[in-house]
């Protein structure tokens, strides 16, 4: 039998759970793109939308996934023939590294594995043993929803400052916005590319490109720009088409405007400390599941995990068999083991990933591990006790 009828959870990292008010703010007839409401809605995201990244400087929308956001914002960065460095701690760095090979532009890598944030003296060295004006842009995740790693984005910062390097730093904060700290202008970020479905809370289709006036600046030496991808126009409008060259997403600026009130009530410090203490009761309970078996967390120093995502070895093909009974039988879905897969696992069936983005809460979480233990037992998974406990230990101290 099953008992998975009920209310479904996704706890996947991206798409995230859509709050009702979201949904409901979205249900409505096809709104006038010429004038009225839609337009006002439009330019009121924008500074809410700073606000969310701790930014003063520009924002471009674009409908479009993450994957549409990477090229939006390469394009607007880098030429063909130009050399870019990508930071690579997970399979999402990889892939903004691989699209931007594809269009033209040389790309080096510099890749610190999947268990751990990068190394800045690594970067030093790399900077310097180049020509200090090679690199046009210095590419990293802040979150990598693969691997679960977080990276210290300041640090990166620093060092470019420190050895004098121009090059534009750009950080991919798809999985992090809203859900880790973030701090755009205290952090030196120059471009940042964000999208809607993740921390963000609204269904996928649209996307942000974020950059200070350094990034305005050097676009404006480019070539080749395309009409499309040009954030030019998007930031600074003539008309109203312009925000999104052509019909506006008409009813994710109405989600959008939901969320973002959503935040704005919250406060985005206090939605940032959900997310970090609701993670750390999924790391005490995991903490807990490894003192017998071979369950453990991708990454093992506190300082380099994500608050949005975690990634979690169960070894075997225990994570597709754990994801599979609860996919089947709980009516909770838990994130396949993406880009982690290896000689010996060449399916990533070891691995699972928890998504906690977003519009989550104490029930959730709680909910989310007792199914997982419950996932555990069904399918004779071996793993240590009290995790619950543990978790309920840090959720309770608040
Ligand atoms: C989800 C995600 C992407 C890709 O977004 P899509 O909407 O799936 O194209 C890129 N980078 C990171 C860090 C992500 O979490």
């Amino acid at each position: 039998m099953t008992l998975s009828s009920g209310q479904n959870y996704l706890a996947i990292p991206g798409p995230s759970v859509i709050p009702e008010v979201v949904l409901r703010s979205m249900h409505r007839a096809a709104p006038n793109i010429y004038e009225g409401e839609l337009i006002e809605t439009t330019e009121s995201l924008i500074p809410d939308l700073n606000y969310v990244a701790r930014s003063s400087g520009h924002v471009a929308i674009y409908i479009a996934n993450g994957h549409g956001i990477w090229e939006a914002a390469l394009s607007n960065m880098v030429s063909a023939g130009e050399h870019i460095l990508v930071l690579a701690t997970g399979r999402f760095a990889h892939g903004w590294a691989e699209m931007a090979r594809k269009m033209g532009v040389k790309v080096d890598i510099l890749d610190f594995g999947k268990n751990r944030a990068l190394d800045i003296q690594a970067l030093d060295k790399k900077l310097n043993s180049e020509v200090i004006t090679k690199y046009k842009a210095i590419l990293m995740t802040h979150v990598d929803t693969s691997t679960s790693v977080k990276n210290d984005i300041a640090s990166v910062r620093k060092k470019l400052d420190e050895i004098e390097c121009p090059a534009l730093l750009a950080v991919d904060c798809i999985a992090s916005l809203a859900c880790d700290r973030f701090e755009m202008d205290d952090w030196g970020v120059d471009i940042m590319v964000a999208a809607c479905q993740k921390g963000l809370m609204v269904p996928p289709g649209i996307g942000f490109v974020f950059f200070n006036n350094r990034a305005k600046e050097r676009q404006k030496s480019l070539t080749n720009i395309s009409s499309y991808w040009d954030w030019e126009p998007r930031v600074n409008p003539k008309l109203y088409y312009e925000y999104f060259c052509g019909t506006a997403p008409t009813h994710h600026i109405f989600g959008l405007r939901t969320a973002l009130d959503m935040i704005k009530h919250e406060e985005i410090e206090n939605t940032w400390k959900r997310h970090e203490t609701l993670s750390r009761a999924i790391w005490a309970a995991i903490d807990s599941w490894s003192s017998v078996g071979e369950i453990s967390l991708n990454v093992k120093n506190p300082s380099d995990r994500s608050h949005a995502v975690t990634s979690i070895r169960l070894g075997g093909e225990n994570g597709t068999r754990l994801r599979q009974w609860l996919q089947t039988k709980s009516g909770l879905t838990i994130g396949i083991g993406l880009g982690m897969s290896d000689p010996e696992d060449p399916h990533g069936d070891g691995y699972v990933r928890f998504g906690h983005m977003g519009h989550i809460n104490t029930q959730m979480i709680m909910a989310l591990l007792g199914t997982v233990e419950t996932g555990f037992r069904a399918i004779g998974y071996n793993h240590g006790n009290g995790a619950l406990e543990a978790a309920s230990e840090i959720l309770s101290s608040i």
